[in-house]
């Protein structure tokens, strides 16, 4: 069975008082998550090590980074090396995030180099992918975003790419409160699904959680999630809130 995840992107929001405020109101809840659930937070770098105590003792819950560098060490000054994920016990980073491509001009092949270094550390990766409004209106939205999946994952062994979880997330619907329909969501999540059967084998496809992401709320996160192939969401301006956050992650299948 397929883990179902509710990952919170923080992005570069809160102070780190109101950070431990937040996932105090969380994880204090009982969420009960059953063993193919989990509840992640990624959080600013500066908060890691905070969060990371706050969780102790959690089951189903981490914290994750919310990018990486692609090298092991060395004068990368301003950078965050896999190793010091380890080293704090962090165990998820998200990567290839739509603001990430698009502020930071990372491209599919840099991608590639981080998913090998997570991966070359048991991190797993949250490889995000998704098409901007004018490959939507183009429709030529299938085709977007398999060529991501294809130059960043496909270099993968079948045994490596088990270790990914996929975050979909059209860029038209992030922070612009425009959610994709559940049909557009389920579309495109079994079309991945598809293409991964295609190169791997259905076997492996079923088994990569595919999230999805763009505004999802505490009043749709339960329609959503409900797809067959939406594996749970990463959830950006909702997961600060934590009334909603706590709803999302209660909305997980
Ligand atoms: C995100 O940050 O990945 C995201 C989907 O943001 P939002 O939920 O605010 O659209």
């Amino acid at each position: 069975m397929r883990k179902q995840i509710a990952a919170a992107n923080w992005k570069m929001n809160l102070t780190i008082q109101q950070g431990e405020q937040l996932l105090d109101a969380i994880i204090a809840k009982p969420h009960s998550l059953s063993a193919d659930q989990q509840a992640v937070f990624a959080v600013p770098f500066p908060y890691l090590a905070m969060a990371q105590q706050k969780i102790a003792g959690k089951k189903n819950v981490f914290i994750a980074a919310q990018n990486c560098y692609s090298k092991k060490s060395g004068a990368y000054t301003g950078e965050t090396s896999v190793e010091m994920l380890q080293s704090l016990g962090i165990s998820v980073v998200v990567l290839g995030h739509s603001e990430r491509r698009e502020y930071f001009e990372e491209s599919n092949q840099f991608l590639a180099d981080k998913v090998n270094i997570c991966l070359e550390y048991n991190i797993t990766p949250i490889f995000c992918c998704g098409e901007p409004l004018r490959i939507r209106e183009a429709g030529t939205q299938n085709e977007y975003v398999a060529k991501q999946l294809k130059e960043s994952l496909y270099h993968l062994s079948a045994d490596q790419l088990k270790s990914i979880v996929i975050a979909y997330e059209p860029i038209w619907a992030i922070g612009t409160g425009k959610t994709a329909t559940t049909e557009q969501a389920q579309e495109m999540h079994a079309y991945l699904r598809s293409v991964l059967a295609k190169q791997y084998s259905s076997a492996i496809a079923s088994e990569i959680s595919i999230l999805y992401g763009g505004s999802v709320k505490a009043n749709n996160a339960k329609e959503l999630f409900g797809c067959p192939d939406v594996d749970g969401g990463l959830v950006g301006g909702a997961s600060i809130i934590a009334a909603d956050f706590i709803t999302i992650i209660r909305s997980l299948k």
